[in-house]
């Protein structure tokens, strides 16, 4: 039996993107280099900023759930997206 799940999208890069989840940025791995960061403000989504000298989603609204900061990433910081939950957001928000 098959499940009809509602999901918001997004188009970019010609492609659709099932948004709803955020880049889970591991504190210690991460050493502030902003690679994620710019990478993310190059494409358009805007989503990072460094915060207290780790990178963190400060606008995780307006992720797209593309992956680019998790491959931009030397230090393998970013290894899992997690369901964003606005009534719960980050601790950087
Ligand atoms: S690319 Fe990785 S190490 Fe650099 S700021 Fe982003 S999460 Fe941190």
């Amino acid at each position: 039996m098959s499940k009809k799940i509602e999901v918001e999208t997004a188009e970019a890069f010609g492609r659709t993107f099932v948004k709803g989840n955020i880049p889970e940025i591991h504190p210690v791995r991460c050493m502030g280099c902003r690679h994620c960061v710019n990478l993310c403000k190059k494409l358009g989504p805007n989503v990072l900023d460094i915060v207290d000298g780790v990178a963190k989603p400060v606008h995780p609204e307006n992720c797209i759930g593309d992956g680019a900061c998790m491959v931009a990433c030397p230090t393998k910081a970013i290894f899992l997206m997690s369901k964003y939950d606005p009534s719960s957001p980050p601790a950087a928000v």
